[in-house]
């Protein structure tokens, strides 16, 4: 039975160090850092992170506000928004929940917000920025699985890291920090994507394989090297009948199968989700701190 990478510990520990920055803060500069969450439309999931979000600034003492619109906004209205936010010297940092209705163009919108406060970590400046190792706004995922990493001492230097999935916020800029010159880093890493071929015989290889594609419970057990390092990226609700909710939530990873294989797994929920909430308090308070834009 694999050992368990606990988000929920982890993001606690963290947490209560951002709290006690957080203080020293307020104590010095009168001023707790303030985060805007900008949600557009009412799909449940993005209400649910936003709360959640809402929820950690909280309980460490950064404020919140959310900024709700209808799914009917104009690309330009919001646009206004985010001008508006890149303005106000009360906002620290703002995010604009993904995803977007169709009829807004979600580059657009990225582009348009000031690097400065950016704390989602997606703007191309800061892109870049990571990707040349500069101080910058990590993407809040794989800025939550780096410190799970560290948090549980899994060594990655000259590994094997496998993985699965290449979108803009998640699997592509995760594969590039674990291969940059840098502690966690200097794995081998191999990004696979829809397109890939022989996806068992690449996954089967890897000493750490991460799983970010958005298919419940897609790897299996024979998919996974014996004593693996896996962390699963995904959630889903899925519908069960023998829950009394009638659903569970599950990752990318068929986690009862492959929990048998692996020496370590992240488990849904519980795991990177939540350190993800970590990750994103940990940009608001570098934004507040002016680290990395001053
Ligand atoms: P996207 O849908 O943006 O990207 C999915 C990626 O997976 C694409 O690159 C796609 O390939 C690839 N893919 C899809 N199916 C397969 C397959 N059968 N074999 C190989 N590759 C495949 O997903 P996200 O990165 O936004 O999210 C991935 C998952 O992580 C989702 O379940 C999401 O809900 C979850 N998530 C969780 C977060 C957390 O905090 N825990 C944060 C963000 C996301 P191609 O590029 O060729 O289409």
């Amino acid at each position: 039975m694999s050992i368990l990478i606990d988000g929920k510990t982890t993001s606690e520990k963290i947490k209560s160090r951002i709290a006690a920055e957080v203080a020293h803060l307020i104590d010095n500069e009168d001023k707790a850092p303030h985060l805007v969450a900008v949600l557009v439309g009412q799909d449940p999931a993005s209400e649910f992170y936003v709360k959640s979000k809402e929820k950690a600034c909280q309980s460490v003492g950064i404020i919140s506000s959310l900024y709700k619109y209808s799914e009917k906004i104009t690309e330009a209205d919001l646009l206004q928004v985010i001008d508006f936010l890149n303005n106000d010297p009360d906002v620290d940092g703002f995010i604009v929940q993904l995803p977007l209705p169709s009829h807004i163009n979600v580059d657009h919108v990225i582009n348009r917000i000031s690097p400065a406060k950016d704390v989602d970590g997606f703007h191309p400046m800061n892109i870049g920025k990571m990707v040349l190792g500069a101080e910058t706004y990590l993407p809040a995922t794989p800025a939550g699985i780096l410190m799970l990493l560290e948090e549980y001492k899994i060594e990655t230097e000259g590994k094997n890291v496998v993985v699965l999935g290449r979108s803009n916020i998640v699997g592509t800029p995760i594969s590039i920090l674990l291969s940059r010159k840098a502690n966690p880093g200097n794995a081998t890493v191999t990004l696979c994507h829809s397109k890939s071929a022989n996806l068992e015989e690449i996954t089967s290889k890897a000493d750490i394989l991460i799983a970010a594609i958005g298919q419940p419970e897609f790897v299996k057990a024979h998919m996974v090297k014996p004593n693996a390092v896996v962390i699963d990226v995904g959630i889903h609700r899925i519908e069960d009948k023998t829950n009394p909710k009638g659903y569970r939530i599950t990752g990318d990873v068929d986690f009862a199968e492959v929990s048998k294989v692996a020496s370590h797994i992240t488990p849904v929920p519980g795991g990177v989700g939540l350190m993800t909430i970590a990750a994103l308090l940990e940009n608001t308070l570098k934004a507040a701190k002016k680290t990395v834009y001053r």
